[in-house]
């Protein structure tokens, strides 16, 4: 196992949610297809200052997003815009007043086989438990739940390969549905503890990023990730799926509130601030 110099994990941190700077020269632009590019752009992702990087079935992008290639031509043109509090996507899960999400996540293995089957250690499940309970703890429309059965879960948690996690992705989702179901799978890496020496907290701020997404939540500072990500000044746009704002949030991100849906993480404890919560309890 490489060992994890302090600068590797400040890099980490300004890159957290997608690739890590050495993916960036192994996974050069040019190996996702022009036409793909293209329509990625035309719905309004930053394609040039966050390259999508292939990934499964087709790409990640906005660092964290998976888009499968099947899904490339039928996402809407978007436009960039330049707004600034915290954002929704067009779908979101019905909730007939109160929904339970269950969750379900493979524990077999150990956590000691990376993707492919591997499970997940009890460190990360406690991340996964404390997400869970953060979100309970707002008393939103919605509940999580945690199963270990994996009998027809709302949302999977696997394990990404063991190829992504050594590369350094962390975690993948998606969105909503059009018919108001969460995004079904999360995919995160099982070594945020065992490599990374992250605590439970920033596991489970990380585990409820992704969870986050999957009930409809864009980046906090979607508009300009360089706000938590550093670099240039970048919009992701609205994708084609949406970035409606969410009333009675503040105008600007920053990274002291610490959003939870900030694009990118340190890999710290970055529990919900009163405008997150007023986001959480707006859309459920
Ligand atoms: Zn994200």
């Amino acid at each position: 196992m490489k060992k994890i110099r302090p600068l590797t994990l400040i890099l980490l941190g300004a890159l957290l949610f997608h690739a890590c700077s050495e993916q960036e020269t192994t996974q050069p632009v040019d190996q996702v297809p022009d036409a793909v590019l293209a329509s990625l752009e035309n719905a309004g992702y930053d394609v040039f200052n966050q390259a999508p990087i292939p990934f499964e079935d087709g790409y990640l992008v906005e660092g964290d997003i998976y888009i499968r290639s099947a899904e490339i031509n039928n996402l809407q043109k978007g436009t960039r815009l330049p707004v600034e509090e915290q954002y929704s996507t067009n779908n979101l899960v019905s909730t007939g007043g109160n929904r339970i999400i269950t969750i379900y996540a493979f524990t077999g293995g150990g956590g000691k086989k990376g993707g492919g089957g591997g499970g997940f250690s009890a460190g990360m499940i406690a991340g996964l438990d404390l997400a869970i309970s953060r979100y309970n703890a707002e008393n939103l429309g919605i509940t999580f739940q945690r199963i270990t059965s994996s009998s027809s879960p709302d949302i999977t948690l696997t394990r990404l390969s063991k190829g992504d996690e050594r590369r350094g992705i962390l975690g993948s989702a998606g969105f909503p549905t059009a018919s108001g179901d969460p995004y079904n799978e999360i995919k995160m890496s099982g070594i945020l503890e065992s490599t990374y020496g992250l605590s439970t907290e920033g596991i489970a701020t990380i585990i409820a990023h992704e969870m986050g997404h999957c009930i409809g939540f864009r980046h906090t500072d979607f508009f300009d990730r360089s706000i938590s990500c550093g670099g240039g000044p970048t919009n992701e746009g609205d994708g084609g799926i949406g970035a409606n704002l969410i009333p009675g949030t503040p105008s600007g991100a920053t990274l002291a509130a610490k959003s939870w849906m900030l694009s990118c993480t340190d890999g710290g404890d970055r529990p919900f601030n009163n405008d997150d919560q007023t986001a959480l309890n707006y859309l459920y």
